[in-house]
Order: structure tokens, then sequence, then C-alpha cells
């Protein structure tokens, strides 16, 4: 990190506000209505507020000089006032700045003023599959396809980086204008030395892997694990190992007890069979998982029109 992004790189000064309470993550943020980047000379007008998450506030930000709209990710500073959460943004920073390829959110700048930090994000308009999956519960086969077939080539792009995501998940799968997916939220994200093993995952990932959850040391194939969570849950509108408590879903993930309803295509259930192996290293990599059958086994739509969203499309 370079020093003059000073949020994030230096301790906390004695005069700071006394340490935020729980429930400051819940409050909006002071957000000026003109937010400025004083390193760029760039002025944003802040724009309609998109959502929010664990950290961060999010808002249009549009370029007052230009027009041009990116998310804003507006972190206030009273939720960095622990070095470990300055540590924690500054390595999702770090990871996420590196990054260009055209299934991941685009992170162009950062930078802070008074109250915030800001990250200038690639503006996702159409949400998250989340919200896809939520409105539309199963989506058919080729849609399946189309959106799983992405995530898959950012995920062998990271990989070929030696970045592990550690939380793909629906909600991490932004959607822009044209449907095309888009990985974003590297907050748990880390980098991986050759052969390392990973001891410790400081959050909760949504699709937890049997071997985070046995403390049996982790790497790239919790990733593969996650994409098969996400294909099954397109695929059949409910989560593999879903139940009535988070601990009979934990004792299920650890039994890998899971049912591929009878209405899958062969080649979909043989996918998710792979990338659901309960010992990591019988899972595939992502680049052999772009080649799969389930990927060359139906129709394969180049683009999705946004009625998708809301209903089943018709295809030919
Ligand atoms: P956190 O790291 O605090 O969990 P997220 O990255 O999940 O924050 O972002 C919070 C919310 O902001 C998301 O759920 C989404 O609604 C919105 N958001 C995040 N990134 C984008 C983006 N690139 N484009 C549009 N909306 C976004």
């Amino acid at each position: 990190m370079i020093q003059r992004h000073n949020a994030l790189t230096q301790r906390a000064p004695t005069n700071m506000p006394p340490p935020a309470q729980k429930r400051d993550k819940d409050r909006a943020p002071t957000v000026p209505d003109k937010i400025l980047d004083t390193e760029r000379n760039i002025t944003y007008q802040r724009g309609r507020f998109l959502g929010k998450g664990g950290f961060a506030h999010c808002y249009e930000l549009i370029n007052m000089s230009n027009n041009q709209v990116f998310a804003g990710k507006i972190v206030p500073k009273t939720m960095l006032i622990k070095q470990y959460q300055r540590d924690k943004m500054a390595q999702e920073v770090q990871i996420h700045r590196a990054l260009s390829h055209s299934n991941v959110v685009k992170l162009f700048h950062f930078f802070e003023d008074k109250y915030n930090v800001y990250i200038t994000l690639e503006l996702c308009n159409r949400r998250s599959l989340l919200e896809l999956h939520k409105r539309r519960k199963a989506v058919t086969e080729p849609e399946a396809r189309y959106f799983t077939h992405q995530v898959v080539t950012a995920v062998d792009y990271l990989h070929d980086l030696k970045i592990i995501h550690r939380d793909l998940k629906l909600g991490n799968l932004f959607l822009n204008d044209a449907l095309q997916v888009k990985i974003g939220d590297f907050g748990l994200a880390t980098t991986i030395e050759d052969d390392e093993r990973k001891k410790t995952l400081c959050g909760t990932p949504n699709y937890i892997a049997p071997e985070v959850l046995n403390k049996d040391g982790h790497s790239f194939e919790v990733d593969i694990w996650a994409i098969g969570c996400i294909l099954y849950t397109l695929l059949f509108a409910h989560p593999p190992f879903e139940s009535k408590s988070l601990q009979q879903t934990y004792d299920r993930i650890k039994k890998n007890q899971y049912i591929i309803p009878s209405n899958s295509s062969p080649q979909a259930a043989r996918l998710i069979r792979v990338l659901l192996a309960p010992t990591p290293n019988q899972r595939p990599t992502a680049k052999i998982i772009v080649r799969h059958e389930f990927f060359k086994s139906g129709y394969m739509p180049t683009r999705l029109p946004v009625s998708c969203l809301t209903m089943v499309p018709k295809f030919g």
C-alpha cells in the first residue's frame, strides 16, 4: 500500500473518536452530496442508493466532468478504527485493484475524505444472481449454463493469479445491463503461495466447504465447491445442504449429504457431483471445468434478455 491512502495504512491517531459500536454498521454513513477525489481532481455527484453490505454502503457516483457513472462503495472511517479492520480493507483493495477480466467487477480508484473511504467500481445495474434466484426460483439449464460458465471463466483467471475468492455466492455475482456476470466483493479473498494450505478464514462464507469446517487447511478448491453450490441452487431453487438450522447444515456438509433432483440432466448431475466432491483434491480445477460436457451438452446462450430477471426466457 502506498502511503498517501492513510486511512488504510496508518495507525489510528490517538485523537480519533471512540471505537465504533456494533450498531454503527447499520447506520447510514455521512455521505456528502458532492464527493471530491482531491488526488485526481475528480468531483462526483452522489446518485441513488444501491445497497449495503457488512462494511459498506453503496451509491451511484457520477463523475461530474463527463457523467460517467460508477458504483461507489463507501466505508465510514468509524468502521476503520481498529487496525485489523484497516488491514482487512487494505487487503481487499490490494487484491481487487490488480484485477482485469470481463467477468470480474472492475475496481477503478480509491480515495478518502473527512468521513469515509471511497472505492469506485464498475456499476452493475441489474443487481445480482441472488435477486434473480429469489424472483425466478429454479432457472432453465441454458441459463444456468450461461451464468455458471462465466463464473468458472473468472475463477480460472483468479486461480491463475493465485487468488482464492472464498465467498462465491449468488449475492456476490453481480449483473450488468447486458446480464454479464461480474464477480465482486473480495472481502474474504486471499493470495496463496505454492502448495500453501490456508489454516484460518476470518469470516463466514455462505457456501462453506467441508475442509474449512473441519479446519483441515484449505485452498483453491473452496471456490470450486462454492461453484457447485451456486449451480445446484440456480437449477433446483435451494442450496444443496439447506436444513432447519446452521448446525444441521454443517453436519450435512461434513457428511456430503445432498440429493440431486431426478429432473436434472445427467450432465448437470455429473458436474455437480464432481464440484461437490467431499475431498478437495477430487474436485476438478476451474481450467478443467470450463470444458465440462455440461457446457457443451445443450443450448448455451451467448446473451440473455433482461426479461429473464423476472420471467422464463423462450429460446430459439
Ligand atoms: P460489503 O463488502 O460491505 O459486504 P458489498 O460489496 O456486498 O459490501 O456491497 C454492498 C451492496 O452494494 C451489494 O449488496 C449491492 O447491493 C451493492 N453493490 C456492491 N457492488 C456493486 C456494484 N459494482 N454495482 C452495483 N451495486 C453494487
